[in-house]
Formats: C-alpha cells, structure tokens, sequence
C-alpha cells in the first residue's frame, strides 16, 4: 500500500518545510527573521578527479541528492558565514575574504575534506556578489550574509571519505538590529567541544551537537549558553555562534584559541581595534569562578558575544548553578558599544580601511 501511496516525486520531497523565500526586490529593513530570505542566485562548485572544477551561477533552487549521499549520513558537511556591506560611496565592500577562506580550508582539513585555492574562493564571492549587489542592504540598514559551505557528494553506504564534493555559495539580506541584552547560563553537564575534536572546525555535526544542551537552556529561560571546557567543567569557552568577551576591571579578557573554539573573525578584528584603541586586551583561561569573583567585588563590568550575524551580543545576567550575577546597566560608552561602531565604520568607509579588511 505504502510503495502504491507515492506515486510521484513531489510526494516524497519535504514540503512539509517553510520554504525560503527568494525575494526579487532590493530590500528594505522589514525586520523579517535572519536567514528566512534568499537572493536570486547561488554559485555552485564541484570537486571531482582531485581537482576543484569549473564554477557556475545559476538561480537559487533545489539540490538533487541520492539517498545514499555520505554528507546525509556520515556529516562531511562544512561552512562559513561572512558579509558584505553598502558603503558610504555606494560601493560594496566584502569583510575579511582571506580570514574566511584561512578558517575554511582549516575546517575542510580537520573534515579530510579537500581544500581549495584562494583564488577559487576569493572569484566565487566576488562574482556571486556582483550578480546580486543589488540585495546589499542600503547603508546603515543591514548587510548580505554569504553562506559558502561544502559537502560530500559521494554516495554508499559504506562508511568512508568521500572523493567528490559540492560546493555552493548563496546569499540572503540581512537587517540591523538592536540587540537587546541577553541572559546566558554557565554550562557545566554537556561540552560543546574536547582538546583533539574538531570544536575549532565549522562543521556542521558541531551545531547539530550543540541543539539538545541549548533548547533546555531555552526552556528553562536562558537565550544561550556560556559552554564551559571538557575537563574541568569551569573555563568559559564560547557562547552559541559567537565568542565570548568580558570587561573585568577595564581590561578585555577572551578565552584563548585552545583548538576547541571557533577562531572568530569577528573576534580576531575586535581584538585588534580594542588593543589599537589602548584597551588591555587578555587572551587567556578565565574561569567562572573568576567571573563570580568579578561579580561580586563590581569589577565584572561588561559580558558580551561577538560573531557574524550580530556582531556584538550584550549578556545582562549570567547564572550559574542556579545563582544569578546581573552585569551591570550597558551604555553608548560601554566597550562593546565602541567597538562595534568602529568595526561599523569600516565596513562602511567611513573611516579608513588601515587593516586591510575590505574588498
Ligand atoms: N563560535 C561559533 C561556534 C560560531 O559558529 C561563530 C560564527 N561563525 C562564532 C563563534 C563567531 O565567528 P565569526 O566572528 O567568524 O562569525
């Protein structure tokens, strides 16, 4: 009867789903949720004979997939997220192309997934966003996400690494927001990541990974989680999708790049403009305890996530064991408020590019 009950294909797609939309207009801040619309085009890649291939542009739809697909059921699948901004003159500028492709190619490594030139990379991004410059937001009222990622296209249901590989780019707009401040809690059952895991890596098994720990945060109230390391259970490592900063007696502290953390672009960046601006900036263990300490004595002045899509989430309480620490009111002087002005800035070109991170 089952085999009888599906007579064509359509039945067998997941049309269950909430499509993405493919919008076909510039737009305009509607305020509609991050990631739900698309731009017209997507680039697509292929890895076969050893070699990455030809590129091409193509309408955004569907992908084809053999059940069998190894991506499906042994999760080689990896990707990146980074953005392009309309600039004061009217120009677009790309965000740190080299620094995203670096972080690509370390995450297809860790995945035994083959890496590609930065060439290949680099003409991929510029093209697709030429061909759709028209999605990037107007100045000031958001930016395009570039989703470039790559997945295993070879098929079996042997374990194994597969030797063909696709490669798509799409983008979608994105609007600016006010990020209201967030409640995180301090993690101490599950990990996110383990010395020797691929915690570094933008793989997808890692997201996936993460859902089950951070939905029962969600339902006990938390926005998100503060994953703290795999041995002791205490040293914060990094929060959702974004990194995690603390002001603590004026000094910006961050968890240093132990291997199970993700090398944040965002990071990276606001590290350079905070030391370029005379802030002390640490790279280090900080413990929970230390955060409590901080807490307790009024010297923990500023907790925030840094990453992509937001670029800077303010946290206003961080409970852990069940005992709440409120961080103390945000303002335009806060830290993270300067910094993320000044990253605005150059993106924008309002003020000039002196790092190099525009293209
Ligand atoms: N950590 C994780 C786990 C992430 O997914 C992201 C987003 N890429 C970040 C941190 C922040 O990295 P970036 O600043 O490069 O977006």
């Amino acid at each position: 009867g089952l085999l009888c009950g599906i007579p064509t294909n359509k039945a067998m797609t997941t049309t269950e789903q909430t499509p993405t939309k493919v919008i076909d207009h510039k737009p305009t801040n509607t305020g509609a949720a991050f990631g739900s619309e698309v731009s017209a085009h997507m680039l697509m890649g292929v890895y076969r004979d050893g070699q990455w291939q030809e590129q091409a542009i193509v309408p955004f739809g569907p992908l084809m997939l053999s059940p069998t697909n190894l991506a499906l059921h042994y999760g080689q699948s990896i990707f990146e997220g980074m953005k392009a901004f309309r600039m004061k003159d009217g120009n677009i500028s790309v965000f740190r192309i080299d620094k995203h492709h670096e972080r690509l190619n370390k995450t297809l490594e860790r995945m035994s997934m083959p890496q590609m030139p930065f060439s290949y990379f680099d003409q991929a991004i510029r093209e697709l966003v030429a061909v759709d410059a028209d999605y990037v937001p107007d100045l000031n009222e958001g930016s395009l996400y570039i989703r470039p990622f790559v997945f295993a296209t070879g098929e079996g249901f042997r374990v194994r690494v597969s030797d063909t590989y696709q490669f798509v780019i799409f983008t979608g707009p994105v609007g600016d927001y006010y990020q209201k401040p967030v409640r995180v809690k301090v993690e101490t059952e599950f990990i996110r990541a383990a010395e020797g895991g691929p915690g570094f890596a933008k793989c997808a098994g890692n997201y996936a990974a993460a859902f089950y720990p951070t939905q029962k945060a969600n339902r006990e109230g938390f926005d998100n989680l503060l994953w703290t390391d795999s041995r002791q259970h205490e040293f914060i490592e990094e929060s959702g999708t974004m990194n995690a900063m603390f002001v603590i007696d004026e000094v910006l502290i961050t968890p240093s790049l132990t291997g199970t953390i993700l090398d944040g672009i965002t990071r990276d960046s606001l590290i350079r403009l905070a030391r370029d601006m005379g802030v002390k900036v640490q790279q280090r263990k900080i413990s929970y305890k230390e955060l409590i300490a901080g807490a307790e004595q009024g010297l923990l002045q500023e907790a925030f996530g840094v990453g992509t899509a937001a670029v800077v989430s303010p946290i206003e309480l961080i409970q852990v064991h069940g005992q709440d620490y409120p961080l103390p009111p945000y303002s335009d002087n806060s830290l993270w408020f300067r910094l993320k002005q000044r990253l605005t800035q150059i993106r924008t070109g309002y003020e000039a590019d002196m790092y190099g991170w525009n293209t």
